[in-house]
């Protein structure tokens, strides 16, 4: 008998990637869409299906190998009730009930989870965390996420809300989030917010070097470009990029005062900014973090990239196929 497959399936406000692999984990194929976010949910849920037929027939398989399905996503998925409440990026997903709907399509049982969530499981497992019980996951891009690994296990909550870092209040006098309240770390240190702060110095008049550099690429400003404005010299980026750390900094002090993790790994694009962003964090935990926790936390950069969330499900599955065995 052949082994039987599993898909994962990452869906994120912008990319949909989807990966088949063997019970062990090893990836046989994989895909990455741009995601129909304002289609609705019957375009995404048939987005999906499509991801899934499409790893089977690269890696040469018919339908009747796969044995489970893995969906992680963005937003605030209820786990006890097992529906996804609403996502920040993708319309139309209000109480969707994804692996019901999911499953009814592909004809396998299908598990969900918090992509985040599953990212820091992907990263505790086989990432930059391996071999670690204690994990803080971070994730700085678009908006900023966690994910928590305690003994083990990805700790959830009460419903599967844990971890909302993005959404802890450091300025409550500042810039609404998408979330509805004021001053979450969201709004001072993602990868948004350092695109709009830049925008706002522009528009003032200010930042010679960044407009330059703005304007070489079309006019466009991502936190990529600040941060290289930063280091070629550009005050006005410099000021921004501390404010967005300093923020970001104080966030995490905090969780390592309540969390006390062996590891604290960030991934995400403004992960890329490397020791920019590392060297300053390191020295946030150091000066403020209570003595024993900050001596006893390492700080990571994330290692899987964009497999973090498949890898995560990939766990689960294999975690719930023992279950079911057992
Ligand atoms: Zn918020």
């Amino acid at each position: 008998m052949q082994d039987k497959l599993y898909a994962a399936i990452d869906l994120g406000g912008t990319k949909i990637y989807a990966v088949l692999a063997e019970n062990g984990g090893r990836i046989l194929s994989s895909v990455r869409y741009d995601t129909q976010a304002d289609e609705g949910p019957e375009a995404i849920l048939e987005q999906m299906a499509t991801s899934v037929r499409e790893v089977l027939a690269q890696a040469g398989a018919g339908p009747d190998r796969l044995s489970a399905v893995g969906v992680c996503l963005a937003g605030f998925f209820d786990w006890q009730r097992r529906f996804l409440i609403q996502s920040p990026n993708i319309h139309g997903l209000e109480q969707f009930r994804v692996e019901e709907r999911l499953s009814q399509k592909l004809r396998v049982p299908v598990l969900a989870e918090n992509d985040a969530n599953a990212a820091a499981l992907g990263e505790a497992l086989c990432g930059a965390a391996q071999g670690s019980q204690d994990v803080l996951y971070l994730t700085v891009s678009t908006g900023i996420g966690a994910g928590l690994v305690l003994g083990g296990q990805i700790y959830r909550g009460t419903r599967g809300f844990a971890g909302e870092a993005g959404h802890m209040v450091v300025k409550p006098d500042g810039f609404l989030c998408g979330c509805g309240r004021h001053g979450c770390l969201e709004t001072v240190s993602s990868g948004t917010a350092i695109a709009r702060m830049a925008n706002e110095a522009l528009q003032s008049g200010k930042a010679a070097l960044l407009r330059e550099l703005a304007r070489q690429q079309g006019g466009m400003v991502s936190a990529a470009t600040v941060f290289r404005a930063a280091r070629d010299g550009d005050e006005t980026a410099q000021e921004i990029i501390s404010e967005a750390i300093y923020y970001l900094g104080i966030a995490l002090v905090n969780l390592v005062n309540v969390l006390n993790p062996e590891i604290v790994v960030i991934g995400g694009g403004v992960s890329a900014a490397g020791e920019e962003l590392f060297v300053p964090l390191e020295k946030a935990i150091q000066n403020y973090a209570v003595p024993p926790a900050a001596a006893s936390v390492t700080l990571r950069q994330a290692t899987l990239g964009v497999e973090a969330g498949v890898r995560g499900m990939l766990c689960l599955l294999a975690e719930a196929e023992n279950g079911r065995d057992g």
